[in-house]
């Protein structure tokens, strides 16, 4: 097997991924903020996340993948350490398209409904948890203690703030040439003048108006939107994690302060790699409301009488694949249009393949199982090579011409072949066939539950790593939230207590 070769932002090189845990690769990846739709800029960030879980699957090596649900916390100045403006769930509930909602709980569950079902239409494959902020307010807010208590943060009458003088690696993945540029950007808005330093950023907002409200030590109040990430990624994952990936605007502030806060708690190293994906434009055009070029999922895959324009959705994930998620991509509706063409041509191709493999035509020779065995290895490697989504495609369009050129003249044996070739190319990149139903994974209302068997599973994982404290901490965690954990002979097993 290859190597798996990823530029490291924090490193600014690209680096051979060496695993903690040698065959089991540890992944973060920054989820949405559930205010609105998601659009296909974040849709591109996701499945860079999707590659990299695809590209390990099929180098061997077991995943536990996480993305979170920024459902709280994430204010519409969030750029500004001070954590201003207003949050961006209350900002939307007040909006035209917050009308439909009761409150700010039923907008989070809406949207987020909505974002899961374009991630499935998408064939991005499901995360081992999909942690939400507001389901995280406890490990939060001992987080936030213990940071007080080692003399990383403060509280101030408004706020509790993390000191980044505190911590001295700070700006290590941005650069740290943003200090200055931070410092200008607040430097005409409002401040809170009891803050020791201008880039202090905020842990926890003192708030009791806010429409999403928790009794903390500070009062009531919510938490500062970085902080969910470090505490999700590190419960799920444990202290220190292989890979942490995002969109590129994420990488500061953001990022940076998830390694401040997260690094501060442990002493350890958070993330070893960081992989941010570029910007997506449309047409050439930075994507805006005004132009009329954004776009979300349904807007291009909703059928023309829903007021969509029909594509199917693995067309447009094709579209996606076909710009290296290290380059802007300039998202074009010709571009999507071939995709449809292609996709439709793999589709028909795998179709007959099957259809000869289910009739009585003879057995024939096994004349492309050496060539496409071989093809499948060139897309592999272009894959491990910093996820070179361009090369993959341009090998896999030669197999796929190779499997046409063959039909007529094909046997069993060689559509044996063929098929297996098909399945394997899908596996890695997703775009000829979705591999599950729609709806398997909607079940959002299960949430927590899915949480509950995702941390059952962690007990097994800590004990096969004789971590029993680890092991035992999972399992008070779970007693505390409801749940009884059995030992089974598939592993641990969770089931809601009825009280
Ligand atoms: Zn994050």
């Amino acid at each position: 097997m290859p190597d798996f070769i990823l530029y490291n932002s924090l490193t600014r090189e690209e680096q051979t991924i060496q695993l903690i845990q040698p065959g089991h690769l540890r992944f973060y990846s920054c989820g949405p903020t559930v205010y609105s739709y998601a659009h296909i800029g974040n849709f591109r960030t996701f499945l860079t996340a999707d590659l990299v879980v695809r590209t390990a699957e099929a180098l061997g090596w077991q995943v536990t993948y996480v993305t979170n649900i920024t459902d709280v916390g994430h204010l519409t100045d969030d750029d500004h350490a001070d954590a201003l403006g207003e949050d961006k769930m209350a900002k939307a509930l007040r909006s035209k398209e917050g009308e439909l909602f009761a409150n700010v709980w039923d907008l989070a569950r809406f949207y987020t409904d909505a974002f899961v079902e374009e991630w499935e239409q998408l064939n991005l494959r499901k995360p081992f948890v999909r942690p939400r902020a507001t389901e995280h307010m406890r490990e939060q807010i001992e987080a936030i203690q213990t940071l007080i208590k080692t003399g990383h943060a403060y509280e101030t009458p408004d706020a509790v703030y993390f000191s980044v003088p505190s911590f001295k690696a700070y700006g290590q993945l941005s650069g740290n040439t943003r200090a200055d540029a931070l410092e200008e950007g607040v430097r005409d808005v409002v401040k809170d003048t009891n803050k020791q330093d201008p880039r202090d950023f905020a842990l926890w907002k003192k708030d009791d108006k806010h429409l999403m409200q928790w009794f903390s030590p500070w009062g009531w109040g919510f938490p500062g939107w970085h902080l969910e990430c470090s505490v999700m990624a590190m419960k799920y994952l444990g202290e220190t994690f292989d890979i942490h990936g995002g969109g590129e605007d994420l990488a500061f502030p953001h990022h940076e302060c998830e390694i401040a806060q997260s690094e501060a708690l442990t002493g350890k190293p958070f993330a070893n790699y960081w992989v941010h994906t570029r910007f997506l434009q449309v047409e050439g055009q930075k994507m805006s409301k005004s132009l009329g070029n954004f776009y979300r999922v349904k807007d291009l895959v909703a059928p023309n009488a829903e007021g969509g324009k029909g594509f199917d959705p693995l067309a447009l994930r094709l579209s996606l694949l076909s710009g290296h998620y290290g380059k802007p991509f300039n998202f074009t509706i010709q571009n999507l249009k071939d995709a449809a063409k292609i996709v439709r041509r793999y589709q028909d191709a795998w179709d007959l393949v099957e259809g000869i493999l289910h009739s009585d035509k003879p057995s024939g020779t096994d004349f492309l199982g050496k060539r496409l065995n071989e093809n499948y290895d060139a897309i592999l490697l272009a894959m491990t090579q910093n996820l070179n989504t361009p090369e993959a495609l341009a090998k896999a369009h030669a197999g796929q011409k190779m499997i046409q050129g063959a039909l007529s003249g094909m046997g069993k044996e060689a559509a044996k072949q063929a098929s297996k070739w098909f399945q394997k190319v899908n596996a890695l990149l997703g775009f000829i066939r979705r591999e599950r139903t729609l709806q398997e994974t909607n079940d959002t209302t299960d949430a927590e539950v899915e949480v509950a068997q995702a941390l059952a599973q962690l007990i097994d994982t800590a004990r096969s790593q004789k971590d029993f404290a680890r092991a035992d901490a999972i399992r008070t965690d779970l007693l505390q939230k409801g749940f009884e954990v059995r030992t089974t002979k598939e592993g641990s097993k969770v089931t809601k207590k009825i009280s």
